[in-house]
């Protein structure tokens, strides 16, 4: 039999790390980077001399070079600079992020000068590091890829990260969901009969709850939910905030806080001994000359990072039973919980979700750090044309909208046309009216979000009908249609029913 297969390789681009995957001979394989790690740390460490250093080398020079040494550009891309999240985060962040016309810029010095970058450039420099990884093992030139992106991502964190991946000069196949990518690398030769799976992904950034049913091959993603910005560096947050204290009063004076590379120290330290902590029941944390010839050694119990991350760690189980809700299943109706995302390793997160879910045996077949890139990989080889593995031939995905669609009504009202989590393709109607006397243009304002108003939502695009007749409020009707097809793209379309004047609009939704 002819294989007309193309090399096509699966991207997991995570927050804290990234890992890259691709089917050889039969075999889902994660790749090494050339330190020998199967995941690539989300890092770049700009200099005044030389290129960039991506991926472990950045990570090594995170304390001696914080100011330009740049991670978490996945909690900025898409975002703009007054989000709160963002400003935030910058609090933490050793590097400056500043704002260009409301968009963040991060500021670093680059090659002899001060450079600023946009996010998306310092996740394309990640992305290309990833595919430089695949080439060096394949011994070929790559670039089709499917790239993964959290489930709750919106549309133009979507857009963004592909454009990361298109100047990182990748053919972008597909931006599948993470725990949709975890749900194959789960069911993928596994499941027999029909399952319904919820997926809880805790990595180092991001959390997603998705609830699959999978039967014959079949992956039906019924709803998702989760919160783009909950993850690992919270804990770790939370953690280095306890150690200044800490260490403030030990040393009342001595001041942490203005000194960027302890600081930078203190957060690898601390996230060093969260791992620990998830094996053991006391860490230690041991810094030489933290701050002016200080070497500091302090002990952290189990039982102190649990409470210090108590309330995060119990922010899960709201989109979790936020997706059993849309999902329209009850917990006991959940056959298997598939735990993914390094943060899942934590035993009180584990101990939460089970008690949630009635002491149910938590499912930790698949590697929580590779199991996105591995369910790519998969999804890759199948978009690829890969057809040696009968398996893949008969692999369906169908995903759903992760948020609600629908159009400006009033000042500021969203008036939902598609619920979210709904399944694509789909195409909807509602009737819509004018909202003043002897209105003769109407604006259709197309947003995404789930508040009740369309000024906390994302608009996604607009356009106007004109020469409407003049009329009293609510005389002059339109019908309104929108349509999804396949692949994600939206047409909103409206007709006046009285004029059959008609405008419309195209959208690329990215959730596909
Ligand atoms: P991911 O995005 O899935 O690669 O998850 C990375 C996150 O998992 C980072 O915040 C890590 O600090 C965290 N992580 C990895 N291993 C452990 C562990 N043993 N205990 C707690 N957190 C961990």
């Amino acid at each position: 039999m002819q294989s007309n297969k193309k090399i096509c390789i699966g991207i997991d681009l995570g927050t804290t790390y990234s890992c890259v995957g691709v089917i050889q001979h039969g075999n889902v394989e994660i790749i090494a980077n050339e330190e020998g790690s199967r995941t690539t740390p989300s890092m770049v460490a700009f200099h005044a001399d030389h290129d960039p250093l991506i991926g472990n080398s950045a990570k090594n020079e995170a304390a001696l070079n914080p100011e330009n040494t740049v991670f978490d550009s996945k909690r900025l891309i898409g975002r703009c600079f007054d989000d709160p999240n963002v400003q935030e985060d910058m609090k933490s962040w050793p590097f400056t992020v500043v704002s260009d016309a409301g968009r963040p810029r991060i500021k670093a010095t680059h090659q002899g000068g001060v450079r600023y970058f946009p996010p998306e450039a310092i996740s394309s420099m990640v992305l290309a590091r990833m595919k430089e990884t695949a080439e060096a093992y394949l011994g070929t030139t790559v670039t089709n890829a499917v790239i993964t992106v959290p489930a709750y991502f919106s549309n133009a964190q979507r857009v963004a990260t592909k454009d990361a991946a298109v100047s990182a000069g990748l053919n972008v196949l597909q931006m599948i969901n993470e725990p949709t990518a975890a749900a194959i690398a789960y069911g993928y030769e596994k499941v027999e009969g029909k399952k319904n799976v919820l997926i809880y992904d805790l990595g180092g950034g991001t959390f997603d709850v998705s609830v699959l049913t999978i039967v014959n091959g079949n992956f039906d993603v019924r709803s998702t939910s989760g919160n783009t910005h909950l993850g690992g560096e919270d804990f770790d947050s939370r953690l280095v905030g306890y150690l200044r204290e800490e260490f403030r009063r030990q040393f009342p004076a001595k001041d942490l806080s203005t000194n960027k590379r302890a600081l930078s120290r203190l957060r690898t330290a601390a996230e060093k001994a969260k791992r620990e902590l998830s094996f053991a029941s006391q860490a230690s944390v041991i810094i030489d000359s933290l701050f002016e010839s200080i070497d500091w050694k302090v002990d952290i119990t189990r039982a102190r990072f649990e409470a210090l991350c108590s309330d995060l760690f119990s922010k899960t189980l709201e989109p979790v039973q936020k997706a059993l809700r849309d999902a329209k299943l009850d917990k006991s109706q959940i056959d298997e919980v598939v735990l993914v995302g390094g943060s899942t390793r934590i035993p009180k997160v584990q101990k939460l979700l089970q008690d949630f879910f009635n002491g149910k045996r938590l499912n930790k077949s698949v590697n929580p750090d590779e199991a996105v890139a591995y369910g790519a990989a998969i999804q890759a080889a199948i978009l690829g044309g890969d057809n040696s593995l009968p398996l893949l031939q008969d692999l369906r995905l169908t995903d759903v909208t992760p948020f609600s669609l629908g159009i400006e009504v009033k000042t500021d009202d969203m008036a939902i046309v598609v619920d979210r989590n709904t399944t694509i393709p789909v195409q909807k109607n509602q009737t819509f009216v004018t909202q003043f006397d002897n209105q003769t243009v109407v604006a259709f304002n197309v947003y995404e979000g789930e508040h009740a108003k369309t000024t906390e939502n994302n608009l996604l695009g607009h356009f106007m009908i004109q020469g409407v007749p003049p009329a009293p409020a609510g005389y002059e009707m339109f019908d309104v249609t929108f349509d999804i097809d396949k692949n994600g793209i939206l047409n909103v379309a409206a007709v006046n029913k009285s004029t059959k004047k008609q405008n419309n609009i195209t959208i690329v939704l990215n959730w596909k």
